[in-house]
């Protein structure tokens, strides 16, 4: 049996520490293990619990200026360490070395944005009878549990704003990906007072163990519906606050003035960035009918200018597919969409060698019930449509219970304008698709979420409101 290299540890009460049992953390380029990390148990959750909520009181007194310093501290180290950083993430995810330190840029980002979001109080009235002012007060001990497309940008999202309004975090990354975000944790304890960051790498029962605290005062969670649910039914027990950022399966709309050369290149990237893995990427494509040889044509066009391969290669433009059960997931996706009439309009050259390869592929899909349409495929394979008219665009894009993102794309800016404000998403883009930023909400309606992330709104959701009332007496 080949001995792997011991990765970085769990953070608990400001320490390292190790668990009974350990994950093998798959590099998908190689599709072999490279690295061994702790899986925490339930006990290890407990004792993270317990670290959380004995430093809650003190790091809630501290002032909430301090507290951004903190922060803005945390940012500094990680800029510090981005080299490493970044070479973990690509080992660990598969995304090429340039996206994943623009991976951890943004996270930087996202931190130090947030500590300039206003948190003092607010007075509400203030009258010779009676001050009326409004509060925000640290929630608690915060749990937060990420997916593994963007591991340290998720964990930024979720650290910054729960920090800077005076909560205790425990981490929890997915099994998948859990190495760069364990090191952020170790490097978290040369700026923060113990307990104040854990960082638990374990499997989805680790998850469970940390929903299942009463301890824990609130979940911000980015992953799938599914286990979206399932936290949602544990967190009821404990009336638990909850940011649930979960799948999406995002329509972009060509409407029937734009030329396909000119928008080809953007909407490809929107679609395949991360390999097609990103929550709020570009999943269905819906062009004019009479014009969807063309898209096809041009995507295919794009497509075959991208260099598929380990994202450690220089000039590599997409990594593989992050795990086996996503590659398998993908591909029966697409060949059942193909034995359902699907046409495939491009599919790539992937790497001669063992790894989760998928090609990137355009398929021609002519029913929105096909699963590669139906489904969020996440993954690097792109449907595209035809429509009849734009109104019949604009409700076949609203056909689903997601709601992460859709986006219109024309020469026309107004005319685009105004049917996005038709669609039914968390965000509405016009000739991009996706674009985030720290200071701007970004949530999912219907099933793609609860609350939002980002901005002050999302800062907001890490507090409670105190609202202190002082009648005065003469
Ligand atoms: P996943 O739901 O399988 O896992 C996410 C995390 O939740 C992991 O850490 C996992 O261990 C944990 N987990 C799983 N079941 C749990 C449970 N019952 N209780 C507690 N924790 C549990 O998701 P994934 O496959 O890692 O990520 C892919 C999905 O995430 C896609 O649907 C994608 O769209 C979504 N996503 C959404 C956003 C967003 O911001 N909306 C961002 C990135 C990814």
């Amino acid at each position: 049996m080949v001995t792997l290299p011991q990765g970085p540890g769990l953070s608990i009460a400001g320490e390292r520490r190790t668990a009974a049992r350990t994950l093998a953390v798959i590099d998908p380029a190689t599709a072999s293990p490279f690295i061994e990390v702790p899986c925490a148990e339930a006990a290890d959750v407990t004792a993270a619990v317990a670290a959380a909520a004995a430093a809650a009181p003190d790091w809630a007194a501290v002032p909430v200026a301090e507290r951004g310093a903190a922060v803005t501290a945390l940012a500094e180290v990680i800029a510090d360490h981005l080299d490493e950083l970044a070479d973990l993430l690509t080992h660990e995810q598969g995304k090429p070395l340039d996206r994943a330190r623009g991976e951890i840029e943004s996270g930087i980002r996202f931190l130090t944005t947030v500590t300039g979001f206003e948190l003092a109080d607010e007075v509400l009235r203030s009258g010779p009878d009676e001050e009326i002012v409004l509060q925000r007060v640290p929630v608690g001990v915060v749990g937060a549990i990420t997916a593994w497309n963007y591991p340290m940008l998720l964990a930024a999202w979720k650290l910054g704003p729960a920090l800077y309004a005076g909560n205790p975090v425990v981490l929890k990354p997915s099994p998948y990906t859990p190495v760069a975000t364990l090191r952020l944790g170790e490097l978290a304890q040369s700026v923060l007072p113990p307990g104040v960051v854990q960082v638990l790498s374990g499997d989805d029962r680790t998850g469970q163990a940390l929903v299942a605290d009463e301890r824990v005062r609130k979940i911000s969670f980015t992953g799938s519906q599914r286990a979206g649910r399932a936290i949602m039914t544990a967190s009821g027990p404990s009336l638990k606050r909850l940011t649930l950022e979960l799948g999406g399966n995002d329509a972009g709309l060509v409407l029937p003035d734009a030329e396909p050369s000119a928008f080809a290149e953007e909407l490809f990237w929107g679609a395949f960035s991360n390999c097609g893995q990103v929550c709020a990427g570009l999943k269905r494509l819906y062009v004019p009918q009479d014009r969807l040889a063309e898209y096809a044509e041009a995507l295919a066009e794009v497509a075959a200018g991208v260099v598929v391969g380990p994202g450690t290669q220089p000039g590599v433009d997409i990594g593989p597919v992050q795990n086996r059960p996503q590659l398998e997931r993908v591909r029966t996706l697409l060949a059942d969409s193909v034995a359902d009439g699907a046409e495939v309009a491009y599919s790539g050259p992937i790497p001669d060698r063992p790894g989760y390869w998928h090609p990137v592929t355009v398929v021609v899909a002519h029913d929105d019930s096909q699963p590669i349409v139906a489904e969020e495929q996440f993954g690097p394979v792109l449907p595209v449509l035809g429509y009849g008219t734009v109104d019949e665009a604009v409700e076949r894009a609203n056909s689903t219970s997601f709601g992460l993102g859709s986006s219109v794309w024309s020469p026309d800016e107004e005319q685009a304008t105004a049917v996005a404000d038709r669609l039914v998403a968390g965000t509405v883009w016009v000739n991009q698709h996706p674009m985030l930023s720290a200071d701007v909400p970004f949530g999912g309606v219907r099933q793609s979420g609860i609350g939002v992330e980002s901005s002050r709104a999302g800062l907001l959701a890490y507090t409670d409101t105190r609202v202190r009332r002082v009648r005065h007496r003469g």
